[in-house]
């Protein structure tokens, strides 16, 4: 049992005790938490809390060594009031269904945090990428694309890059997609490469939107970036370019980490020297000057901002009384359990919730699908510009909602994103 703490009807604290971290649950928990402030009745609750589409499959694919080998893989659609249903998809042996449907429902609410007309998907498959094959990742990608064909299309759900899937996993699904129609559809994708119609940007797009939404929140701690002590926990896509961005900044990146090893170095490290290696080599240990510390450590370090920017779950009640840091910006989706988001705010730590933090990555796949439905390419200073536009905004928003109610950063982000999806809804009305 864990003891789980949210706002309730007129910013009253509720205690409740109940299983918590399996991710769904987090999620529903999340949505009740707004909903509540919100004041949100129960029609309104009902038509817009459960995935609309929930599809499982299973992908056989040919192995190198000429066996067949069944995957299970998952596609939901959580919400398609605001526009197509937007989300990425995930490669990794602890996918499930559960956890597909968290992160499908977090898709929703952080379209509708930064106002981008999609609503909200995730797919994935249980596998293992590490230890596969370029062809066979290959043969399983197309073999799952056509399983959930009939679920995704420009119009309908767009799928993009999530962990250990990447610009080459969208170009497979995009070519196998254009096949089966006879023409090419770069819209189905986006996290596409740029000659097929990906966006300049999109890459490094959740690491930036992650720094501007770092940038936003020291300047309402009046915490000055530069001279900045930060700790990154998964320096992948995510974590790596928000790295860098820190590091040009002036801000000091002391620690890091992959699934590999930690390393740390009190004086910074050399951000472009690590990711050079991390491109060679594919990891972080050994890293010239640094030591290698254990997660545990890695977490427990004093810093002025912890990035976790790894997989859910990774901050939770047993070492958040650990964390000794003034932000704590989540790259990831969902690395704080409940129990841990409880202990952070009674420390004191400012939280830029995962569904406001991470939103580059989506708003910039709102780009490149714009851009391809238009046929017009912008260049990367234009996606740069409206990035951050974007990213502030959404800052701005939540934080005028943390403040004038009282409410945590997550539930000021849950408020925003839920209150325009139930504003959508109840226009919209019921059909038939
Ligand atoms: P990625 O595969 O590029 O990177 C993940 C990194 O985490 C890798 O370096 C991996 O080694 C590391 N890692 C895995 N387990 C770890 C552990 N236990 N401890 C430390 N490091 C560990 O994936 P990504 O795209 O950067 O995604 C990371 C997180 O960001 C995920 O939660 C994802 O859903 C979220 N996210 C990504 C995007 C995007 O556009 N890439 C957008 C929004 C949210």
């Amino acid at each position: 049992m864990r003891v789980v703490s949210w706002v309730g009807k007129g910013g009253k604290t509720m205690l409740t005790t109940k299983l918590a971290d399996n991710a769904y649950d987090v999620a529903l928990e999340n949505f009740d938490a707004a909903a509540d402030v919100l004041g949100l009745n129960n029609d309104t609750r009902e038509m817009i809390k459960y995935p609309e589409r929930v599809l499982t499959v299973t992908v056989p694919v040919r192995m190198d060594d000429g066996h067949i080998h069944r995957f299970e893989a998952f596609r939901v659609q959580h919400s398609s009031v605001r526009g197509p249903a937007k989300g990425g998809i995930r490669y990794h042996p602890q996918v499930t269904l559960d956890e597909v449907k968290a992160l499908a429902t977090w898709m929703t609410w952080k379209c509708a945090v930064v106002n981008i007309p999609f609503g909200g998907a995730k797919g994935g498959v249980t596998c293992d990428p590490k230890h596969m094959s370029q062809g066979e990742l290959e043969r399983m990608t197309r073999r799952y694309t056509s399983a959930i064909l009939p679920l995704i299309g420009p119009e309908q759900d767009i799928p993009a890059p999530d962990v250990y899937t990447n610009s080459q996993t969208m170009a497979w699904i995009m070519d196998t997609f254009s096949m089966t129609k006879g023409y090419p559809i770069p819209g189905v994708v986006t996290g596409k490469p740029i000659s097929l119609g990906g966006s300049l940007g999109r890459n490094e797009a959740t690491g930036r939107g992650v720094f501007y939404t770092i940038q936003c929140a020291c300047e309402h701690l009046h915490t000055p970036l530069r001279g900045a002590t930060v700790v990154v926990q998964g320096f992948g896509n995510a974590g790596s370019i928000a790295a860098q961005l820190l590091h040009d900044a002036g801000a000091k990146v002391i620690a890091v980490s992959d699934s590999t090893g930690c390393i740390y170095n009190k004086n910074g490290l050399n951000i472009p020297e690590l990711m050079h290696m991390k491109a060679l080599t594919g990891r972080v240990e050994k890293f010239p000057e640094s030591e290698a510390i254990t997660p545990a450590e890695l977490l427990a370090l004093q810093c002025d901002i912890l990035v976790p920017a790894a997989l859910e779950n990774a901050i939770t009640a047993e070492n958040a009384p650990a964390v000794i840091a003034l932000i704590v910006a989540e790259a990831a989706n969902g690395p704080l359990t409940p129990a841990a988001d409880r202990i952070l705010e009674s420390k004191g730590v400012f939280v830029i919730p995962d569904i406001l933090c991470n939103a580059g990555g989506v708003t910039v796949s709102y780009f490149e699908w714009v851009q391809d439905e238009q046929h017009l390419f912008w260049d990367a200073q234009d996606v740069y510009d409206r990035l951050e536009r974007v990213m502030k905004t959404a800052f701005r928003d939540v934080l005028k909602i943390h403040l004038d109610r009282k409410v945590s950063m997550r539930v000021a982000a849950n408020m925003l994103g839920v209150g325009r999806v139930a504003e959508a809804v109840q226009l919209r009305g019921i059909y038939p």
